[in-house]
């Protein structure tokens, strides 16, 4: 979300002029865009703001300017605290009002300003239509906020109650993507499936996110659909049948579950039992049998117990995840688990952290190697900054945002060009990674060319 927010802010200053750099070192202004999730963000964010402070002065010192701003929902959460620990801090504002970037940017001349309010007005309405290209794989924003206040989390305090944006809004905002060069669109959302718009075409009611994704799906250009992340109570028939019925729309689901201990769970304030979690996924299977499922996992919630941590390894073990999340629990003192007794020790919740990974980078790296000598389909991307000569692709279960892409070390014919779905035959097989040779295409598998993108090199080069 954070991405697509940068993305977004890029586009309401370049009307004033300003255009993004590589570099902090001589910039007019620089954004700290926060998350406030886990791990101490507060004290990264300062420790950050220290580093940017010399270059302020420095860029003083040769008769300059820098403004300096806090974005997000560290800016959100901790509001004037940053303008009185950090006085060189020029702006700080939240997720909800960064439309006002333009204003903010003029008041700032005159010292801290800080503009941490919810406004009644979406920002979505005063967002530019003119956006830049995100390339070919695309974020759009169509819900944010929760309502689910679940115990560990701060997202309910710093994105807000929940909201959707208008189904007409976000196809129209999904066009303009696909007219930039998007040929894979990711729907975002904080509780992406609890998307209740107002419906498009004028004539009333709203929609959900199934209904959304086929409209979505109907958009000449668009090959692929995803949407993150999503809370297991809201997964509806709508939405799991498009998963049967959309071709474009991914078999992968990231489904967060975050503990596999029915007691850790209602002290998450999750909803839902461990089984209720698994009998979700077995109906979603019924519509999408190949469906990739990934998810998250806290370890270390106050009160978990070695026994708890054992049956959430239990369930991994059990419910063969394609990819992970784990994250040690960390102790926001905005959370409501944060006067929760029973807090488990720093190297306890790392060691358990480890252990976990342990156990899901063997299921993943059997999963991966039981696909050698299969063929799939790839969008094709481009050469890979990772790995010199080789080109990278992204299989269906491979979304953006998880770790895990397809190497490309070898292509039979025609040259790859970024945009383009091949299949592809794996040849061999890394724990998140797989590496395979494009094959020629056939009339049953036609390459799909996307007319308006440009190769950028030949593969060998
Ligand atoms: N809405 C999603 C859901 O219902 O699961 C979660 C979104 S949250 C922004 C992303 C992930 O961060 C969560 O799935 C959770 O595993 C992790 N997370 C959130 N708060 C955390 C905390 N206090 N400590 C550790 N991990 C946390
Ligand atoms: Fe946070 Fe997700 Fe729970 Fe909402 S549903 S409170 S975003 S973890």
């Amino acid at each position: 979300m954070n991405v697509y927010d940068s993305a977004r802010m890029a586009d309401v200053l370049a009307p004033l002029g300003y255009r993004p750099v590589d570099q902090p070192d001589d910039a007019d202004m620089v954004i700290l865009n926060t998350c406030h999730i886990r791990e101490k963000a507060t004290e990264k964010v300062f420790s950050e703001l220290g580093r940017l402070r010399t270059l302020k002065v420095q860029k003083a010192a040769r008769g300059g300017r820098m403004v300096l701003a806090v974005a997000g929902c560290v800016g959100q959460a901790e509001g004037a605290g940053i303008l009185a620990r950090a006085p060189y801090v020029d702006l700080v504002f939240g997720p909800q009002t960064f439309h006002r970037l333009p204003e903010l940017v003029a008041r700032a001349a005159g010292g801290g300003v800080l503009d941490t309010e919810f406004p009644a007005e979406s920002k979505f309405d005063f967002l530019p239509e003119e956006q830049a290209g995100q390339g070919l794989s695309a974020f759009l924003a169509v819900q944010e906020g929760c309502d689910k206040f679940c115990t560990f989390c701060v997202v309910p305090y710093t994105r807000g109650a929940e909201f959707s944006r208008p189904a007409g809004a976000i196809l129209a905002e999904a066009r303009r993507l696909i007219r930039g060069g998007a040929r894979e669109i990711t729907l975002l959302g904080q509780n992406v499936n609890a998307w209740h718009g107002e419906a498009a075409g004028g004539g009333g009611g709203s929609w959900g996110l199934g209904r959304l994704i086929r409209a979505l799906a109907e958009l000449e250009g668009l090959l692929r659909l995803r949407y993150t992340t999503s809370h297991p109570g809201d997964m509806d028939d709508e939405l799991m049948s498009a998963h049967g019925e959309v071709p474009q729309l991914m078999p992968f689901v990231h489904l967060p579950v975050q503990s596999g201990s029915d007691r850790i769970l209602a002290a998450m304030n999750r909803r839902h039992r461990a089984d209720d979690y698994l009998r979700r996924v077995g109906r979603l299977r019924r519509f999408r049998a190949d469906l990739a499922l990934s998810s998250d996992f806290i370890v270390g919630f106050p009160g978990e117990t070695d026994a708890d941590f054992q049956e959430l390894c239990d369930f991994v073990q059990a419910a063969r995840f394609d990819n992970l999340g784990v994250f040690t629990y960390s102790d926001e003192d905005t959370s409501a688990s944060y006067p929760l007794d029973g807090k488990v020790d720093g190297r306890t919740a790392q060691n358990r952290n480890r252990r976990l990974m342990g156990i899901q980078r063997r299921i993943a790296r059997a999963r991966n190697r039981g696909l050698v000598g299969s063929q799939v389909s790839v969008l094709v991307e481009g050469p890979s900054a990772e790995t010199p000569l080789l080109w990278e692709a992204r299989m269906a279960t491979q979304a953006p945002e998880i770790d895990g892409v397809t190497l490309i070390n070898d292509f039979e014919g025609a040259e790859p060009h970024p945009g383009e779905i091949r299949r592809l035959r794996i040849t061999e097989a890394h724990d998140y990674d797989v590496v395979g040779s494009l094959l020629e295409p056939t009339e049953s598998a036609p390459r799909f060319a996307v007319p308006g993108l440009i190769g950028i090199a030949p593969l060998a080069a």
